[in-house]
């Protein structure tokens, strides 16, 4: 039976996307100069699938029925280091929709449990293929979808559905739970529907006052630099700029900030130890990158980050000793003070 998406017949679930918490977070070693400044973090491992891309897939998913490309029952076929894939597996589980996910080989496997869990079937590609291999990720979904009739492809790197998930929602959110007084917006750049989105509303509510912040990691382009290795889940790009994806407007963006992978980690698991929050690598990013802000912003900012996920999908790899040693990070059991920004 398929379930349409009207708002009248929409799941609890579904109802369930979006409208997160926000969080203040403190004890984060910052310069005595910047302590009236407020970091707060928005806590998206309230999804219903645990992650931000909950929103995105609805989004795309309720575009698609609308517009009428995807027809009641027809497969959706996406590629997706797995959070995107199991917002997109929750929905289609709840919609009648089957759900086929490529992803990479590195996939936690508490995601890829979580995939197969909700009903997908996964297969693995090349992520590290470039972008004219036939076995990109990307290229392997086109080659799937075309096997199977009435297949369609959500395509989250090329939909104008994705950033306008967050320019309806995730932007709207945090203007209303801060009163309109954030003065920076923190986040980590995938597929840049974050970013993107919710930088534009920001920027717009605001009269373009809102600073907008791309924090990326060690081996991704986006902040310049060679290619290399990204030790990150689900961020960062190592592509030529020609071909970063259309959901991505970096004119959006204000300042890039590198953040090395040690900072990050060290970060990720001072998250854990002194707030209780477990959650993923790229919001250690995105608080590593809002904790160099806080330091150098005026007195009074209030910073706001984006935390995308839940860290029980890399209780396997961010929390596990052995893969930290593996990828060559180390964490710094304190975190460590910032120094105080020349005057
Ligand atoms: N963090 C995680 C864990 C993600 O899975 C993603 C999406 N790939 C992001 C951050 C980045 O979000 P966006 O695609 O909207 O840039």
């Amino acid at each position: 039976m398929t379930i349409s998406l009207q708002p009248e017949r929409e799941l609890q679930a579904l109802t369930s996307v979006g409208n997160t918490p926000l969080l203040e977070i403190q004890g984060l070693a910052l310069p005595q100069r910047v302590s009236r400044s407020r970091v707060l973090l928005k806590l998206e491992s309230a999804n219903p699938g645990g992650s931000i891309k909950d929103r995105t897939a609805l989004s795309m998913v309720q575009m698609a029925e609308a517009s009428g490309e995807l027809l009641p029952g027809a497969t959706i076929v996406e590629s997706s280091s797995g959070n995107t894939g199991v917002g997109l597996a929750l929905i289609g589980a709840l919609t009648g929709h089957p759900v086929l996910i490529v992803t990479s080989q590195d996939i936690s496997a508490e995601k890829l449990e979580a995939l197969r869990r909700y009903g997908a079937e996964v297969i693995f590609a090349d992520w590290e293929a470039s972008a004219d291999s036939a076995e990109n990720p990307r290229a392997v979904a086109e080659r799937m979808a075309a096997r199977i009739p009435g297949a369609w492809r959500p395509k989250q790197f090329d939909n104008a559905a994705n950033p306008d998930a967050h320019y309806r929602g995730t932007g709207p959110e945090i203007w209303r739970q801060t009163g309109g007084r954030l003065t920076h917006f923190v986040a980590a750049v995938g597929t840049g529907g974050t970013v993107s989105g919710t930088g534009a509303f920001l920027k717009e509510a605001s009269s373009g006052t809102v600073r907008i912040i791309a924090a990326d990691p060690e081996g991704s382009v986006y902040s310049g630099g060679e290619p290399g290795r990204i030790s990150v889940d689900g961020v960062g790009n190592t592509w030529p700029k020609e071909l970063w994806p259309s959901s991505f407007n970096p004119g959006v963006v204000d300042e890039f900030r590198r953040i090395g992978n040690g900072e990050t980690y060290t970060v990720l698991h001072f998250l854990r130890n002194r707030q209780g929050l477990l959650l993923g690598p790229s919001s250690g990013l995105a608080l590593a990158a809002a904790r160099r802000v806080a330091a150098e912003a005026p007195d009074g900012s209030v910073i706001v980050a984006i935390a995308p996920d839940t860290g029980r999908n890399y209780l396997s790899k961010a929390f596990n000793p052995q893969w930290l040693a593996e990828q060559g990070i180390q964490i710094d059991p304190h975190l460590p003070s910032l120094p105080n920004p020349a005057t």
